[in-house]
């Protein structure tokens, strides 16, 4: 069975073939190489529906869209569907991370707290929708550190690592990343809607 994923980030078609190749090896997920919609939506949901959507009508496949980002608790869950583009239109990633860098300075520790969100749609052919959601808790670094995955990972510190050996998820393997991220937990809640295919 084969499903479209409509992104044009192959960061994130990568981890997907990793995560659903670890639950679902019989579905085969194929990149997305149609027209981009326009992503004006103002929440994750609003985003992922309007992507999955437009590749489900245009391959006549069952699609998958993931609207992700950093949410931030003490500027109020910003960057969030900003993330992207937090440092303008360009989508320089790190210009994004160094400015939120630049906005935490004197932020102290106990307020740090931030954590990444997947949301994720499934659009039948039939119609037929469902979006579901992952959070990955933690707090941002005071500076960038590893060089693995993209975007924020650099600056993200997730929950629940020993104190004093705490590693950003830049400083992850891939396996390691994929095996707790907030778009595995998302997957995850897929995984019986998936039966459905
Ligand atoms: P989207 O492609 O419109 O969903 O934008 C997602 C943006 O959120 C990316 O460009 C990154 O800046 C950020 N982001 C989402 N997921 C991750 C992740 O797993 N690691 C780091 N940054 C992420």
């Amino acid at each position: 069975m084969r499903v479209v994923l409509a992104t044009h980030n192959p960061h994130k078609v990568a981890e997907f073939q990793q995560i659903v190749g670890a639950t679902r090896p019989d579905l085969e997920v194929v990149g997305y190489d149609g027209p981009e919609p326009v992503e004006d939506g103002i929440t994750f949901a609003d985003n992922a529906l309007i992507k999955a959507r437009a590749a489900a009508a245009h391959t006549g496949l069952p699609a998958l869209a993931d609207d992700s980002g950093i949410c931030v608790d003490v500027l109020g869950g910003s960057p969030g569907v900003f993330s992207a583009y937090w440092a303008g239109q360009k989508k320089d990633a790190v210009a994004n991370l160094e400015l939120l860098l630049d906005q935490l300075h004197d932020i102290a520790e106990p307020h740090r707290t931030a954590h990444f969100t997947s949301t994720i749609a499934l659009v039948m052919p039939t119609g037929e929708e469902h979006v579901v959601e992952g959070i990955w808790p933690g707090r941002l670094a005071r500076a960038a550190s590893g060089g693995g995955g993209f975007g924020y990972d650099p600056i993200f510190i997730p929950d629940g690592q020993s104190a004093g050996a705490e590693r950003t998820v830049g400083d992850l393997t891939a396996a390691e990343k994929q095996s707790q991220s907030h778009r595995a937990r998302a997957f995850a809640e897929l995984v019986p809607l998936l039966a459905r295919l």
